[in-house]
């Protein structure tokens, strides 16, 4: 095989030619690292390429043959600049941390370093995961591999985009609206959102504490799995994170499966993308031919959910960015006074978008003004969420596509927040309620000349990934 062929292997085929000795971790870096020299300079998946992924290939061949056999031993993988590793960089894409070192890893980190995972880099993403195009990078925006006038999704933009152009096996993201799913969508591949509590939040730099979720971005269904069985799991030090495997909520290992999906067909009347919505139909096909019955669903407050997001999110986001006060982490900015010194730090590091969601969520909290944002986004979500779960009493799944349209121009949508904002509407809905979901590419939509994927969207209920897991193979 040439070397950069090596690359285009599934982390599935490529654990099983490592098992079968055929080839070596240093080979499957080295074939990373030979497409990232090539591709990319144009495309900026990586804010920074780490120096010893050879020693840490070594370091895996070496493991393998004294006889272990983790499938993620010697897999090259690429993470999301907010994920903390202990020693390295790390940064969120936002100048407010620059020169920040992790002093520990993140206990996504953890487990993959004891599954013996390379680590190939840090990947670029919008400023503290603010954004639907990776645009909103402090260090440039990372572009489409399928179309390079394209935007790459966000705010997991540079994981997708790593995974798509083959310079990582697979990667992971966070997804705080949307921002794993979405991404893949645009990039061809599938990008899995946990339940929250399904993986641990610690040592990831938060967004919005309540929505955020780490998870998966990889070519195949069944590579989303493996990744996600490595890093899921209850974690002392996250007490929000809940072990769902073999609990009563895994419903498809119970057996008490409907074979139903649910289409709320009446969301998609407006804004949506003719031949997106034509992609979405031939996918919900596949699914009926591997046997699942398609049904249509009232999902009446899902409507709300975009207003909901934008009000919640932006809350937990000024509170959580309080901590980078210029003492703490990274930047630090000196003036005459204590209250100066967080002024200027703040004011020099942060981007726009940053400093708009800090303004609107200090807004939303504010007391004049609580009862009537904040107050009100919460009861709506609690009713988003039970929503959600009555329909969950009576079908498996419910399907949307993963965005109304396909990866936009760069710079089409950076003067115009709202209409950036629309691109999460299909995908803020699993984060309010918590539930899983997962998008798998569903086929391509021409424009000018080039081929751009588009994804459908699967949500499952709390702790059934393993629904969205047989689904997406279904339609992939
Ligand atoms: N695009 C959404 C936002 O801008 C979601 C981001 C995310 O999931 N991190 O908030």
């Amino acid at each position: 095989m040439e070397n950069t062929d090596l690359a285009r292997l599934s982390i599935t085929e490529a654990s099983q030619k490592l098992a079968a000795k055929e080839i070596s971790a240093v080979e499957l870096a080295r074939a990373c690292l030979a497409n990232i020299e090539k591709k990319d300079t144009s495309l900026h998946a990586y804010l920074e390429v780490f120096a010893d992924i050879e020693e840490q290939a070594v370091v895996a061949d070496e493991h393998r043959a004294v006889g272990e056999r983790h499938p993620l031993l010697g897999i090259p993988l690429a993470l999301k600049d907010n994920i903390l590793i202990e020693g390295r960089r790390a940064g969120a894409a936002s100048k407010i941390l620059e020169g920040y070192i992790a002093t520990y890893d993140a206990t996504i980190i953890k487990k993959l370093k004891e599954a013996g995972a390379v680590f190939m880099g840090r990947t670029n993403m919008d400023e503290f995961a603010h954004g639907s195009s990776t645009e909103n990078s402090a260090y440039g925006p990372t572009k489409n591999p399928h179309d390079i006038e394209r935007v790459p999704g966000g705010s997991s933009g540079g994981s997708a985009a790593a995974v798509a152009a083959d310079m990582a096996f697979g990667a992971l993201g966070t997804d705080t609206g949307g921002s794993i799913r979405e991404p893949a969508s645009f990039c061809g591949i599938v990008g899995l959102k946990p339940t929250y509590g399904a993986v641990s939040r610690f040592g990831l730099i938060a967004m919005g504490s309540s929505l955020d979720q780490a998870g998966p971005l990889a070519k195949t269904v069944a590579d989303a799995e493996l990744l996600f069985g490595a890093i899921r799991g209850k974690d002392p030090l996250d007490s929000t994170s809940i072990d769902f495997q073999g609990s009563t909520l895994d419903k498809s290992s119970q057996g008490q499966t409907f074979k139903k999906i649910g289409v709320p067909w009446e969301l998609f009347k407006t804004g949506v993308d003719k031949e997106v919505l034509e992609s979405f139909s031939a996918a919900l096909k596949k699914a009926s031919a591997a046997g699942w019955e398609v049904v249509d669903i009232a999902l009446s407050s899902a409507g709300l959910a975009l207003a909901v997001y934008y009000i919640v999110m932006p809350a937990e986001v000024s509170s959580n960015l309080a901590r980078f006060d210029g003492v703490r982490y990274g930047l630090s900015r000196k003036g005459a006074t204590l209250w100066e010194d967080y002024a200027k730090t703040r004011g020099d590091g942060f981007g726009v978008e940053a400093r708009r969601r800090i303004i609107l969520g200090t807004y939303v909290l504010s007391s004049g003004y609580y009862d009537a944002y904040y107050g009100k986004a919460t009861a709506a979500r609690a009713q988003l969420t039970r929503e959600v779960a009555g329909v969950l009493k009576s079908v498996d799944a419910i399907a949307m596509p993963t965005t109304p349209t396909p990866a936009s121009h760069l710079g089409e949508k950076t003067a115009d927040p709202i209409s950036m904002y629309l691109l999460d509407i299909f995908t803020v809905t699993a984060n309010l309620t918590g539930n899983p979901a997962i998008s798998v590419p569903m086929g391509t939509v021409a424009r000018e000349g080039k081929n751009l994927p588009a994804g459908i969207q699967f949500i499952s209920a709390h702790g059934d990934e393993n629904t969205l897991f047989e689904l997406g193979k279904a339609v992939e």
